[in-house]
């Protein structure tokens, strides 16, 4: 296999996605902050096989963090994450630092409105503004034809790919099912600041989803009834600081009061030191889930 290139120009980037792109060689680019875990690395077997050449971006985007959250602390560790892509079909890491990504005197951003008001977006103000820049200069950088993003960040997937479309990016914005731990806790490079007790406790977060998932598939159609019981639970086996249990249509993101076919159940919620996110999306029993 030829060697994976680390890459930390965008001038760099962009003249080697030139060069794949004048061979006619499709691109696909995955998006992370680093701290890899299975959850990424599905995104790249996801992508791979989709793509003759496959990018992944490693940049803790200090713009998607509010003032008082966790970019200082969030963990990084390059070598290990290089270690684990090597052995993947990957074949350049794009590792920026926050000076050549972010020119000092810069001040575009890029907006989407609508999908990022509810859910996170209400906890976390600012949170997809800086999402959306990053993911643009990411794509301005790589150049990609695909783009692969994890359903765990649900409302992250629906706000890019409402963006490619409203900016006519033409990149094919490719959804992958979330990764979980062998007890059900999706995996996320923040779960290494929840203690022994909260780590413990964490995995009802999905059992909670889906005793959801089949009080609706057995004919429950009140949504709240059902998200009444996930928050009960949730207060009382995980953390009674939940910043949103919702039921929410998959395209708009707005709440659904009856469920008639299709609900994403979404919850976000604080332990001591990290913030969780979840979610499902619900559809009648039997249906197969839709191809990514
Ligand atoms: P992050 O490094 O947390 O910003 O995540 C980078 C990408 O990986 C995003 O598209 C996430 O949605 C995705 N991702 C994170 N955790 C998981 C997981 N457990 N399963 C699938 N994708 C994930």
């Amino acid at each position: 296999m030829p060697e994976m290139q680390l890459i930390t120009t965008v001038a760099a980037m962009q003249n080697l996605a030139d060069f794949w792109r004048a061979q006619q060689q499709r691109i696909c680019l995955v998006p992370t902050m680093g701290y890899l875990h299975e959850g990424h690395l599905s995104l790249v077997r996801h992508g791979a096989a989709r793509a003759q050449r496959m990018v992944v971006s490693i940049f803790v985007n200090p713009l998607q963090f509010g003032p008082h959250e966790d970019f200082a602390v969030y963990p990084r560790d390059l070598e290990r994450d290089l270690a684990l892509l090597r052995p993947l079909a990957v074949d350049a890491v794009f590792h920026p630092s926050a000076e050549e990504f972010y020119r000092p005197g810069a001040c575009t951003t890029v907006d989407v409105g609508g999908l990022t008001e509810g859910l996170c977006g209400a906890f976390r103000p600012g949170h997809f503004r800086g999402v959306t820049t990053v993911v643009t200069k990411l794509f301005t950088a790589v150049r990609p034809h695909q783009a692969v993003f994890g359903q765990k960040d649900y409302q992250q997937c629906a706000v890019i790919r409402q963006m490619t479309r409203d900016l006519n990016l033409g990149i094919d914005i490719a959804v992958a099912p979330t990764v979980r731990e062998a007890d059900g806790l999706a995996m996320s490079s923040r779960n290494v600041y929840l203690s022994p007790e909260e780590r413990r406790r964490a995995p009802a977060i999905y059992q909670s989803l889906l005793a959801a998932e089949s009080a609706l598939q057995r004919g429950e159609t009140a949504v709240q009834v059902v998200l009444d019981a996930v928050r009960g639970r949730l207060e009382s086996e995980v953390s009674p600081r939940i910043d949103y249990v919702a039921g929410v249509d998959p395209d708009t993101l707005q709440p659904v009061a009856r469920f008639a076919g299709q609900l994403v159940v979404a919850v976000a919620l604080r332990m001591d030191r990290a913030r969780l996110i979840d979610n499902l999306v619900v559809r009648p029993r039997g249906s197969a889930a839709e191809p990514a």
